[in-house]
């Protein structure tokens, strides 16, 4: 069963946050996509930079059968067969450098925003499931929480504007984790 909006009283238009952004039918405005995804856990190693990383484990393990099978490559030039041989292995360096310098860009990207939350693992996760519970009316434009809080301080919200949809989630993400939870010297 659906929740009712707070703004609207309706249950016609609400949906779950996280449906509303998979929805295909019905996909949501790019500036509003932006606002309702929950952030990227941080200090997490990039998409990019993990197959950067794969690829160069790959090409070693074939560089290094190649080397261990002691094939020349079937030419007699020795330069050809050293770069049959280590080929690989370079090109497998270089991805690594790829993929390290793609992972540093990520870190301190993430580290420019540090004044922000979440910052560490632990703190993303509150806010991953305070996340899961909020709703959305597509005709308010509204998110809301329903009955069921995130936490035991946590109060089934009012509705708030689209606008300060991760400024909301943040804060009820930090008050729902504070207790028993010591600070992370992070
Ligand atoms: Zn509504």
């Amino acid at each position: 069963m659906r929740p009712a909006c707070p703004t609207c009283a309706a249950p016609d238009e609400t949906v779950a946050v996280r449906k509303a952004l998979l929805d295909a039918d019905r996909p949501l405005d790019p500036p509003t996509r932006e606002l309702l995804s929950l952030p990227p856990a941080p200090g997490g190693t990039s998409g990019a930079a993990i197959t950067f990383f794969i690829l160069a484990g790959l090409l070693a393990l074939l560089g290094l059968h190649t080397l261990l099978s002691g094939d020349g490559g079937g030419s007699s030039d020795p330069a050809y067969r050293i770069g049959y041989r280590y080929g690989a292995f370079l090109v497998a360096a270089v991805l690594l450098g790829i993929g390290l310098a793609v992972h540093s860009d990520h870190r301190s990207r993430r580290s420019a925003t540090a004044d922000q939350w979440p910052q560490t693992h632990e703190q993303w996760q509150q806010l991953q499931q305070v996340w899961r519970e909020t709703w959305l009316c597509r005709r308010c434009r509204v998110a809301f929480l329903p009955a069921a809080p995130p936490g035991p301080d946590v109060a089934a919200s009012p509705a708030v504007p689209l606008a300060q949809f991760p400024q909301w989630t943040a804060t009820l993400a930090r008050r729902a984790g504070r207790p028993g939870t010591p600070a992370a010297s992070d």
